[in-house]
């Protein structure tokens, strides 16, 4: 098989059938972090990430995860998305100071997706995105990660459609205002409205639906995945986004009773429907929430679940 040589050792009966399922040749998984997320954060001044990255130690014994420290995005990136005004406003607050790392962060995740050297990846940040539109921030989030790799997806990789799944607690405001005049972008966002644009390519899906008759977690999984993933199968995308906030987490600032039982079903499905529709480019970008015992528990058992794609079974 021609190609890549640093792939050769990979190269074999497996990764014919791993293409096959669509899962792709690169199917390590990246982990994208930055120190400054642990030191200092938009959403907690420091606390929630204080045990990131040494609690990802027992994955980074395993050659197919892949630890990243990404460059801070440049301004020209930033000013595709955002106006002026923006980026200035960012400049001047200093709860954004790690802004510039977090979208680095998930631009480098989708670029290293695109190009192949990895298959999925977890972008860690320090600032948040979703609720950063062209000419608004807030909300923990400065500039709008999502959007910013969208664009160098489709500049620098003539990627054009693109999925989203948004579960942090939260309305995607910024998101959703940057995206919904567009029709090669499927945003469906799990939040606390229910709303379906005409063309199907918007689309919230409320919790407040509730009570469910089942368990919050049952309940919240299986809500989330009915909502995309159909449209998604539909839609056809070429990479998939999955906005995680753990917000949602019993304790946390938005809790809504979940627990990881909620997440990792959700991350299978991910996975598993990445595989099916769009050889596998899954980026999970880290939303919302504000505990380190959560992120501690949840965060690596999430980027373990994306790992199976590398794990030959
Ligand atoms: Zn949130
Ligand atoms: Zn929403």
């Amino acid at each position: 098989m021609p190609g890549n040589q640093l792939e050769s050792t990979h190269e074999g009966d497996e990764s014919a059938v791993d293409a096959q399922r669509g899962v792709g040749r690169g199917v390590r998984t990246g982990i994208f972090y930055h120190p400054g997320f642990s030191r200092r954060s938009y959403l907690t001044q420091g606390a929630r990430l204080e045990d990131f990255p040494q609690a990802l130690n027992h994955l980074l014994q395993e050659q197919r995860y892949i630890l990243y420290q990404p460059e801070p995005i440049s301004e020209a990136s930033i000013l595709a998305v955002h106006s002026r005004q923006l980026l200035e406003e960012v400049k001047q607050d200093p709860l954004c100071s790690t802004a510039w790392h977090s979208v680095g962060a998930v631009v480098m995740a989708a670029e290293k997706i695109a190009s192949g050297e990895v298959g999925n990846a977890f972008s860690f940040i320090g600032a948040g995105g979703h609720h950063a539109g062209k000419n608004f921030f807030g909300g923990y989030c400065c500039f709008n990660d999502v959007a910013i790799a969208i664009r160098v997806l489709r500049d620098v990789h003539g990627i054009r459609r693109i999925a989203i799944l948004d579960t942090d607690a939260h309305h995607g405001d910024g998101t959703r205002a940057l995206v919904c005049d567009d029709p090669e972008v499927l945003h469906v966002c799990v939040c606390s409205n229910n709303y379906e644009s005409e063309d199907g390519t918007n689309v919230d899906i409320a919790t407040a639906a509730r009570p469910w008759d089942e368990d919050p977690d049952a309940g919240y999984a299986r809500t989330a995945m009915e909502g995309f993933r159909e449209r998604a199968r539909r839609f056809g995308p070429e990479f998939m986004f999955w906005y995680f906030g753990f917000d949602t987490h019993r304790g946390d600032y938005a809790d809504i009773g979940l627990t990881i039982n909620a997440y990792l079903p959700i991350a299978r499905m991910m996975l598993q429907l990445s595989g099916e529709i769009c050889g596998g480019r899954l980026e999970v970008v880290l939303g919302g929430g504000s505990r380190s015992d959560i992120a501690r528990s949840v965060i690596p058992a999430l980027i373990a679940v994306l790992g199976e794609a590398g794990s030959g079974s």
